[in-house]
């Protein structure tokens, strides 16, 4: 193992994967080390099945769309996340054409994705959310209707034995996605090692963060085998250890990472293998969050298709374990709490009592209680059909707000999207928390470039790889509406996506 690297890239998840593949288009020289616990790449929340595999566009989760006070749809926070997911488009188009990864139906296919409501009120909020879509470039295309007919046509499974008089409506964008996201991880990771400069090392454990005098970082690493510790410096560091990065950003001790604390959040699918069901649905469909819910507890069925076989995937039922990784411990949010995060972490258990009392409602849920819950999306669903599986876990991020010293920390928030937390110097960043999350990791590679390489972006050979791998780089998606159409007409075709 080499002892002198530029580039560290702790986790071998599809965060690490996505800017390690950035970063050696952009420089072929630089020398990079992987690190990762595990004995492959992707198995904690990256791997197919430990997440839902939506292609997030924020086309029919309706938490990005909230109702305001006087009725009308706040639509921004939805079209950022539509607008970033053409970022990783782009990204996986240019690898396609590159000829990096051979085929993207090995990791991509077109499944439509659609919102679906029932109940008089349920039905009001989203006509009101189609109107403020519809009208906007960045979801042309969008169907609604309220029609029975047309809705069993979209998804049967989910009219079949509905009560006749519910009032119900649906939304579809065709263009929609099912992504597995452990294939794309193992392409990346698998073009990353046919390069020179790059090694990827399984069962190594990075235990140790600490800032040489020349301001290189010292990176300690433990092989799980052997328990043989070994030492590597590196100019650069990005954490992208999913639920190990708190533990890591804590290790660093950079200024920048005090106060910031993490809350574990687990899940729990319905998994249906049986061809006669999963061949009859062809959509995600979202439905609309309990009150309370965190974000990434909206149920969903949704098409799955891992390692080319179709299958369906109800939930996720979040329920609470300590760990912060599945293959965690369960010490891990215990050994989290520090003088600096436990009063923003109290903060937000007091004034979060809704999303306590939801999250015990889903811990102390029976398996019959779950299965209703399936049989509002899908009535005639069949037990022994399904079975249970466990799915990754989130670490949801708890912020200081204002932090103005030690012990002096205001508020603490929860926030469910993601975080770079970066030191002024911009030698390391951690990413933190899991939401809209691998969709929008070439999103948040092009972020950490932006404020950790700003210097080298501002060279134009740089500058121009980039733009070659991202056309749109620079241009605002949602107000220039010809660009959008552009460069969605010119990503289908390569990833066998729809486009309309
Ligand atoms: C239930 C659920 C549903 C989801 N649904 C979707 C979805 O539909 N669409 C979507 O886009 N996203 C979804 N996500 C989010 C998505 O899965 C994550 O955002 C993404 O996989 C995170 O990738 P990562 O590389 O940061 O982390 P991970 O894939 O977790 O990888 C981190 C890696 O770091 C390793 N590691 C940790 N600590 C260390 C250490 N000290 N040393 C070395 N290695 C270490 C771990 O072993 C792991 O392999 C979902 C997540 C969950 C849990």
């Amino acid at each position: 193992m080499s002892t002198d690297v530029d580039i560290v890239l702790v986790g071998a998840g599809i965060m690490s994967a996505t800017l390690g593949t950035f970063l050696k288009e952009l420089d072929p020289s630089l020398s990079i080390a992987m690190f990762e616990t595990l004995d492959d790449c992707a198995q904690e929340s990256s791997d197919g099945w430990n997440n839902a595999g939506t292609g997030h566009a924020a086309n029919c989760e309706m938490n990005y769309t909230p109702q305001l006070a006087d009725g009308t749809i706040d639509i921004s926070k939805a079209l950022d996340v539509n607008t970033e997911f053409d970022i990783s488009r782009q990204f996986w188009a240019h690898l396609v054409q590159k000829g990096a990864i051979p085929d993207p139906r090995a990791f991509i296919h077109p499944v439509p994705h659609m919102s679906f409501v029932w109940g008089e009120e349920n039905v009001a909020f989203l006509r009101a959310r189609f109107k403020a879509m519809a009208a906007h470039h960045c979801y042309h295309g969008m169907e609604y209707t309220e029609d029975r007919a047309t809705i069993a046509d979209w998804a049967p499974l989910i009219m079949d034995g509905r009560a006749p008089d519910q009032p119900v409506a649906a939304t579809r964008m065709v263009t929609g996605t099912d992504v597995d996201y452990g294939a794309l991880t193992h392409l990346l990771v698998g073009h990353l090692v046919r390069q020179s400069g790059f090694d990827v090392h399984y069962q190594h454990k990075v235990v140790g963060l600490d800032r040489e005098a020349d301001q290189r970082w010292r990176i300690d690493v433990e092989d799980t085998a052997t328990r043989a510790r070994s030492t590597v410096n590196a100019k650069f560091v990005f954490i992208g250890a999913g639920g190990g990065s708190l533990a890591l950003l804590e290790k660093s001790q950079i200024p920048e990472g005090r106060g910031y604390g993490g809350f574990p959040v687990s899940g729990i699918w319905l998994r249906c293998d049986v061809d006669a069901v999963s061949t009859r649905h062809h959509a995600k469909v979202y439905g609309k969050a309990a009150s309370g819910s965190p974000p990434m507890s909206v149920p969903h069925l949704d098409t799955r298709i891992v390692n080319g076989k179709q299958s369906l995937l109800f939930g996720p039922y979040a329920g609470f374990s300590s760990k912060f990784l599945k293959h965690g411990s369960l010490t891990d949010l215990f050994t989290s709490l520090t003088h600096d995060n436990i009063i923003p972490l109290l903060d937000v258990a007091r004034d979060n009592a809704k999303l306590t009392e939801y999250l015990i409602g889903q811990v102390m849920q029976s398996a019959d209680h779950q299965f209703a819950a399936l049989q509002e999306f899908f009535p005639r669903a069949v037990k022994q059909d399904w079975k249970k599986a466990v799915a990754g876990q989130r670490v949801q991020t708890i912020a200081p707000h204002e932090s103005t010293g030690w012990f002096k920390h205001e508020e603490g928030s929860l926030k469910f999207g993601t975080e770079l937390v970066a030191a002024a110097d911009k030698s390391i960043v951690a990413l933190l928390g899991a939401s809209p999350g691998a969709s929008t990791a070439a999103f948040i590679a092009v972020e950490v470039l932006e404020r950790c390489f700003d210097t080298q972006l501002a060279d134009p050979a740089w500058h121009a790889r980039l733009t070659a791998m991202i056309p749109t780089y620079g241009i605002d998606l949602k107000q220039d509406a010809e660009a959008c159409r552009r460069t969605r007409a010119a990503t289908a075709p390569l990833l066998h996506i729809t486009n309309i």
